[in-house]
């Protein structure tokens, strides 16, 4: 008879270890959302109700796109992240970067993981015959000012793509990939929440999970928990496991500018990157702005607009479901940095000065609070752990990657699946 094994979360961690982990074990996920379904409603439609007053809290989003989760407790910074079948990674927007550098500094190789993964997903740079004339024209000027852009490599089947740009809200054609994709054949329980892990000596028992009203205790040999940077900490500690203060969420800050028929709302998003020391450029819709922030109450095909994403300095909390963070003085200024560098590529596109406008401060990759260090390079099993539960996530990222992190996860989550199989 297989042994059993239990994964927790079926975003970029969970499903990869689930895959990896079916081969020799009887996998259960366990699943807090529900199956995953893109915004069911048109953006114009939506757009036409902005000046009623109606959206004036992000979370309203939820009405719309059940899967997407805002947590907006913390009044500096909105954090956005999924909550269903796919985790977050169906609402990413497919870029696919190796960002494992950090990794590399404490002794983790995962050169063969990486090849494994760029064998099993579609990864491709072939879009740029899609690209419209604001984009190219971006692309021009970053490049003339010395910027380096590069076509972004995205989770894609580039033949499927309608060039919505809903990415980030959920592809209606699935031509992005994302980890769903790796769940064929495996059993999944949806909308069951996992609230702990019974723990005996060196040995997690059973987790324990809600659905609805009803209590659930699952009991498996190996445990494996990928909630995703905001969930897996609060696992972990009602399960008694201390998780550090040291989360990294990556904020994301638009910069745009009113542009005469610019239809980035129709293009795919983030289509090229220029990465800075501390952060990256890329042009992106920013969805939520465009619903929740007033100065972006505009047509929506009139608007340019360049995305920061930032490597913040690992700082925070995650508690009962909520983040807790501010932007120390260090962030603060690289976001200023990234603005004025957004800011003369808007004047040289032709934006006015004065009518350039900031979107509202986001982020979307939230992980960090049980760091990897260099002493478990080889296991990737913290010692505070039983010797049988396992965290494969955001989670366990040492540093703030300033940059895509699926495949990074991904990557790790392969490297664990083996350790335990092993
Ligand atoms: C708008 C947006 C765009 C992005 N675009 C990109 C991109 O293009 N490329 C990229 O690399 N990254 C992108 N990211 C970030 C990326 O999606 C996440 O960093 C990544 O998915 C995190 O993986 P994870 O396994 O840590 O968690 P997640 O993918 O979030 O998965 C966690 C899973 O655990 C489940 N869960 C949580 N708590 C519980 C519980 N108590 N019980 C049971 N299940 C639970 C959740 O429902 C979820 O399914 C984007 C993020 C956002 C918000």
């Amino acid at each position: 008879m297989k042994k059993k094994a239990i994964v927790i979360g079926s975003g970029a961690g969970g499903a990869m270890t689930a895959k990896m982990l079916n081969k020799e074990y009887e996998v259960t996920v366990i699943e807090e959302g529900k199956e995953f379904h893109p915004l069911s409603v048109s953006m114009d439609m939506l757009a036409k109700f902005r000046k009623t007053g109606l959206y004036f809290d992000e979370r309203l989003i939820q009405l719309f796109l059940p899967n997407m989760r805002i947590d907006n407790s913390s009044h500096e910074m909105v954090m956005v992240y999924g909550r269903g079948v796919g985790g977050t990674t169906t609402l990413a927007t497919g870029n696919a970067i190796r960002a494992d550098e950090g990794l590399k500094r404490i002794g983790i190789n995962l050169d063969d993981e990486f090849d494994e993964i760029y064998q099993e997903v579609p990864i491709t740079t072939d879009h740029q015959r899609f690209w419209t004339s604001i984009t190219k024209k971006e692309f021009e000027v970053m490049q003339e000012l010395g910027m380096n852009p590069m076509p972004m490599p995205k989770m894609l089947r580039p033949n499927a793509c309608k060039l919505c740009g809903h990415c980030s809200i959920g592809c209606p054609t699935r031509a992005k990939w994302d980890t769903r994709e790796l769940l064929n054949g495996i059993q999944v329980i949806t909308g069951c929440k996992v609230t702990k892990i019974d723990i005996s000596g060196h040995e997690a028992k059973c987790v324990h999970a809600t659905k609805g009203l009803r209590h659930f205790s699952f009991e498996a040999d190996v445990i494996v928990v990928a909630a995703g940077g905001m969930g897996t900490p609060d696992i972990l500690r009602n399960s008694g496991i201390e998780c550090q203060p040291t989360l990294f969420v990556d904020p994301v800050l638009c910069v745009a500018a009113p542009m005469k028929e610019a239809r980035q709302n129709r293009q795919l998003l983030m289509p090229f990157v220029s990465q800075r020391e501390k952060y990256i450029i890329s042009p992106y819709m920013d969805w939520l702005s465009f619903f929740f922030n007033k100065d972006w109450f505009r047509p929506m095909d009139g608007i340019a607009s360049l995305m920061i994403k930032l490597s913040d300095v690992e700082q925070g909390d995650v508690k009962k479901g909520k983040m807790l963070k501010t932007l120390t003085e260090v962030d603060q200024q690289h976001l200023k940095k990234g603005v004025e560098d957004c800011r003369e590529i808007l004047l040289r596109m032709g934006a006015a000065n004065k009518d350039i406008f900031l979107g509202t401060l986001n982020a979307g990759h939230p992980g960090g609070m049980l760091p990897l260090t260099p002493n478990e390079a080889n296991t990737l099993h913290s010692p505070l752990l039983p010797d049988n539960l396992y965290v494969a996530d955001a989670t366990i990222l040492p540093q703030s990657l300033g940059l895509p992190p699926i495949l990074t996860i991904m990557a790790l989550a392969k490297r664990i699946a083996k350790n335990i199989m092993q």
